[in-house]
């Protein structure tokens, strides 16, 4: 049985509950509720001073950081070189018209400007 800390409302003392079998005859009828410390019994559960438990210190589990937290949003993660219209890609580079220079199709730009959607089947012969 599990030690019970109570703070005795009798004798004020930081002590342990016991427990006793009360019996009717040979029949156990219930239980006794006494301090351990003078003897004073407490005629029924909700009128044991129980000490009350000193909070535990919050642990934090590996679950508790599983959520990861999303860097790019969709808009961010489209906002590429390669998507913007303004940049111009041939065997030999990829350059940006607006810009003057070379570039990535992987950079991302402040001055990005979504090229329009290309259908690649049309000209083809
Ligand atoms: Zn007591």
């Amino acid at each position: 049985m599990k030690a019970v800390e109570i703070i005795c409302g009798n004798c004020g003392a930081d002590t342990l509950l016991k427990r006793e079998a009360r019996y009717d005859g040979f029949t156990k009828v219930g239980e006794k509720l006494i301090c351990s410390s003078c003897g004073f019994e407490y005629a029924d559960e909700s009128d044991v001073p129980f000490k009350e438990k000193t909070s535990e210190p919050a642990v934090f589990t590996e679950a508790d950081r599983s959520a990861k937290v999303e860097v790019f949003d969709e808009d961010e993660s489209q906002n590429l070189c390669r998507y913007c219209a303004n940049y111009i890609v041939n065997p030999f580079t990829q350059f940006c018209a607006l810009h003057k220079k070379e570039v990535q199709s992987t950079d991302t730009c402040e001055r990005f400007e979504r090229a329009e959607e290309k259908d690649d089947a049309e000209g083809v012969l």
